[in-house]
This record gives structure tokens, sequence and C-alpha cells, in this order.
């Protein structure tokens, strides 16, 4: 059973067809990439799977189960998760403190958090430990208005994580981030456990071809092709597309 399928997904804003019958299968454990032009499609997809807009047709299946219709939060509760962005309410705490709030909601208990600190000391070390696997244990204590950009957008992936995602959404993961980070944060995007499927939307060509092991092409909210990251690259329609050939 795929992990996430989409089937048939239209998404039209007036008479303009920003999703076109759209159809994808993501296997469990993949590293599957969305790529394409910009306006192809790509951010009104991510939108549709994550409940943030409504498809005008077609279904999407979440380990088989239909979750069309289901909204945002009950979606993140099945396993369906998209990176935060890092916004005001977590600028001024710190990267620990942003992630035991991360696992304190999915526990439930977030609004009894700040209380009894020292009745969540497993919080804290859960915490602790999901910021030791994305090499951010170093910077735990730095309120995250301070943190590099780089080091914001794995915290983001940190703060998804946290809400045990079993497939992880992540839009242009290396957006704004230097070339060098990029690649670091790919490598530990590639160090995430293997059973947490992830769906990417990203630019950068290079670590598509180099972190993926699917890749569909939109073009015009349609997909061109979708096949392995060799098949991809030399698909005459993808080459035409990209290198103008
Ligand atoms: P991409 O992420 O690939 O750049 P988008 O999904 O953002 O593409 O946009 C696809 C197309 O849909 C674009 O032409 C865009 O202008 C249009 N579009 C996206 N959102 C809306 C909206 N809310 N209203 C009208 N048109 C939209």
């Amino acid at each position: 059973m795929n992990a996430l399928e989409t089937h048939g997904l239209v998404r039209t804003f007036g008479g303009f067809l920003a999703t076109d019958n759209v159809s994808l299968s993501v296997r469990p454990g993949a590293r599957h990439a969305i790529i394409g032009p910009n306006g192809a499609g790509k951010t009104t997809l991510i939108n549709l799977l994550t409940g943030f807009l409504t498809p005008t047709e077609g279904r999407i299946l979440l380990d088989g189960e239909d979750v069309t219709r289901l909204p945002q939060n009950k979606r993140v509760k099945r396993g369906l998760v998209r990176t935060f962005q890092i916004n005001q309410l977590f600028a001024r705490l710190t990267a620990l403190e942003s992630v035991c709030l991360a696992l304190a909601e999915r526990e439930g208990v977030a609004a009894r958090w700040w209380k009894p600190v020292a009745a969540h000391h497993k919080l804290i070390d859960e915490g602790a430990e999901l910021l030791e696997s994305l090499g951010l244990l170093d910077v735990a204590a730095i309120e995250t208005r301070s943190l590099p950009y780089g080091k914001q957008r794995l915290l983001e992936i940190a703060l998804a994580l946290a809400l045990k995602p079993r497939v992880l959404l992540l839009d242009e993961p290396a957006a704004g981030v230097p070339r060098q980070d990029s690649r670091e944060l790919f490598d530990t995007i590639a160090r995430l456990p293997s059973d947490v499927t992830i769906l990417l939307i990203e630019h950068d060509m290079e670590l598509v071809f180099r972190f993926t092991d699917r890749i569909s092409v939109l073009v015009s909210g349609a997909i061109l092709v979708d096949g392995t990251p060799e098949e991809v690259a030399r698909d005459p329609k993808v080459r035409e597309v990209y290198l103008g050939e």
C-alpha cells in the first residue's frame, strides 16, 4: 500500500486550472520530490495534501484511507505533517522550548506544559534527543530568532518530527539557505528515520537528484513525468522543459 496517493486531483481558481488531474503515488519510506517550473502548481498540490485547500475534484488517500474531506489538524493527527514555519510564537522561545512545546502539543498537554516543568522531564529529554538527531543540541538554549537561517530551517523540521509524522511534507527546505549549508541540511534530512516517508518540493536540482529516489515533474498543473531520478533525467520531455532541448 502506498503511504500517500492522489487520484484525479483537480483544483481550479476561477476558470484557471492550477491542479490538472494529478494522480500521484508515494511509496512508504520514499524520498519523493515534486519538481517543476514556477507556477507549475507545486505549492497548490502541497496545500491540497495538507487540507489548506479543498480539491475541486479527486481524492487523497493516506495509508489507504480517504482523507480528502478531513480538516488539517485531523490529517496531522493521522501522520501527514508539513514543516512549521517558525513564527512570532516561537521567536523568543529557545530551540529546546520550541521543540518541547511541539511535543507537548502532540501529547495534548500544551496548555499545562509551562506550570509543573519538573513533571515534564521526559518531554525535555525527548526534545533534547530530537534536537541531537538533527545536530541542533549545541543551540538548544538559543532563542529561535537568533539562530542562523539554516538552523531555523532544521528546527522547523524538528518541530514537524515532534508530531510523529508518517508522511513529512517539506516545502523548499533549503530555500534561502546558503549553498554549503543547504548541502548539510540535506545530509541531515537524508539521515531522518527511513520509516518517515518524505515528499518535498525543491528547486535545487543537484540536491533533488542526489537525495531523492522518486521524482514527479509537474508542468502546468499536470504530471508530465514520474520516475526514478535516472529516468527523469533522460526523459526528452523533461529535457525540453528544463534545458530547452
Ligand atoms: P508553484 O508552487 O509551482 O510555483 P503554485 O501552486 O503557487 O505554483 O501556482 C500555480 C498556479 O496557480 C499559478 O499560476 C498561480 O498564479 C495560481 N494560483 C495559485 N494560488 C492561487 C489563488 N489562490 N488564486 C488564484 N490563482 C492561484
